[in-house]
């Protein structure tokens, strides 16, 4: 248990909100609310139920507020917790804060909340990093991942890849305590074990990239020559009238972001000026600025007018694309078509085309599907749809997987028992790693810096 009591404004500050929370946690906690605090009922303050009152200063009334009280170890930290629903203006929050640091409490730092509920022992290191993870969803879908994680759903696969090491590491040691007692371990046994915790362990890793998605989003350049509908298409991704959709070739020469959400992944779009050859200077610059967007995105929609015979510009964007990551969006699909997919094979080989009318918004749905399976390589099996590691553990997770590897290799080859079992103790701490059991202080500081105060 720590010995200081912290308190913070919960809730986001600087805006107004409906309501606001201060929260006090520490053994103090419960002390430092008596003395600002004033209810009708004479009763003492009861865990887990909620009191009505004033928050008062020098007598005066500071803001109207509900208390709730929750006794340790029923709470989120593990310590006595108190948490003020105040009035959600700023002014109201700071004051509440104020008087309970004047009562003894000190200002928490960044993630102490969650950094006491992880020693504690009401969350684990993997738990306690899905709290931020569940704060920053940019997604529904990342945010029910984060959920699941915080529910435990990672760190129960880390135990399950753990354990049988743990008991093979036990049956060796004793081999090597008690030559005579105990016969030699099992080698085919051994390297079932091992060969098992190897394939979870990789799986796991397999996450780190949807995570990654998930987490980051992508960028997503569209280009086309002018008036093939690239603002259109925009429009109909964010099914928003965002971008300026006009008649006039060559007129949306910025390139406007927007973030839209494809089916969970969070897209960053790069709407970039039509590109065509064209002598104006300013269009010449949208055209340089839309061939800088292809290199960065992380994927490229390219899009071709289905209701035009193919033109050298379009040929000329195929080419400058084929290193990308990219889908041929045949847009105009509404208009009597010109074009069949042939044309533009026998010019670019194989590509991966969709049809849309972006205008009628037929096929924007395929196309967002396509995107998302292009994106999300489908190497994660189902067993792990509800985790996604993040870089520290996926880290963590590789140096484990050297670990088994050669602890496989030594028990191949009938090493001495010493080699596999310095190995094993490797893989466990390593897994050890990404649910806290074995981390520095460093490491634990380091993840809690990233949390806001109050949290
Ligand atoms: P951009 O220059 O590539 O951004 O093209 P815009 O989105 O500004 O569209 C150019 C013109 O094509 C506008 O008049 C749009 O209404 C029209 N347009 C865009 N998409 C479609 C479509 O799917 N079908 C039809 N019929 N017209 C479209």
């Amino acid at each position: 248990m720590l010995t200081d009591t912290i308190a913070a404004i919960a809730t986001p500050i600087g805006g107004e909100g409906g309501i606001g929370v201060v929260r006090i946690s520490g053994p103090d906690s419960l002390r430092i609310i008596k003395a600002i605090f004033k209810h009708s009922d004479q009763e003492p303050l009861k865990s887990h139920k909620l009191h009505y009152g004033w928050i008062i200063e020098n007598s005066k009334p500071v803001d109207e507020v509900f208390v709730s009280y929750m006794a340790n170890p029923r709470s989120y930290t593990g310590e006595d917790v108190i948490e003020v629903s105040c009035h959600g203006g700023g002014v109201v929050l700071k004051s509440v804060l104020e008087l309970a640091i004047k009562a003894g409490a000190r200002l928490a730092g960044r993630g102490e909340f969650t950094k006491r509920a992880f020693l504690n022992g009401k969350l684990d290191l993997a738990q306690a990093e899905a709290v931020i993870e569940l704060i920053r969803a940019k997604t529904k879908e990342g945010g029910l991942l984060a959920a699941s994680q915080l529910k435990g759903s990672l760190s129960s696969k880390i135990r399950e890849a753990r354990d049988p090491l743990v008991l093979l590491l036990a049956e060796i040691e004793a081999s090597i305590d008690f030559p005579d007692e105990i016969s030699d371990i099992d080698t085919k046994k051994a390297k079932k074990t091992l060969d098992g915790a190897l394939d979870s362990v990789n799986k796991l890793i397999d996450t780190a990239h949807m995570g990654k998605i998930f987490r980051e989003g992508i960028s997503i350049a569209i280009i086309g020559k002018p008036n093939v509908g690239k603002s259109s298409l925009l429009n109909a991704l964010v099914r928003e009238e965002r971008a300026i959709v006009t008649d006039e070739p060559g007129t949306t020469r910025d390139i406007i972001e927007e973030t839209i959400n494809i089916k969970g992944i969070p897209a960053k779009v790069l709407d970039t000026a039509g590109i065509r050859h064209s002598d104006s200077k300013t269009e010449k610059l949208g055209i340089d600025r839309a061939i800088k967007a292809i290199d960065q995105a992380d994927f490229v929609l390219l899009i071709i007018d289905i209701s035009q015979p193919l033109t050298s510009e379009d040929i000329d964007l195929l080419a400058r694309t084929t290193d990308s990551r990219r889908i041929v969006v045949l847009n105009k699909s509404d208009l009597a078509h010109k074009l069949k997919s042939k044309d533009i094979t026998s010019k670019a080989g194989c590509v991966q085309s969709v049809e849309v009318s972006a205008l009628k918004g037929d096929g924007v749905g395929e196309l967002e599907k396509a995107i998302f399976d292009s994106v999300i390589s489908n190497k994660v099996v189902a067993e792990n749809a509800d985790v996604m590691v993040n870089l520290r553990q996926k880290e963590a997770l590789i140096r484990a997987g050297e670990c088994i590897k050669r602890a496989i290799q030594s028990a191949e080859k009938r090493m001495q028992a010493d080699f596999v079992s310095i190995d094993l103790k490797g893989a466990i701490a390593a897994l050890g790693e990404v649910t806290g059991e074995v981390v520095s202080d460093e490491v634990i500081d380091r993840i809690f810096e990233e949390f806001c105060v109050g949290k």
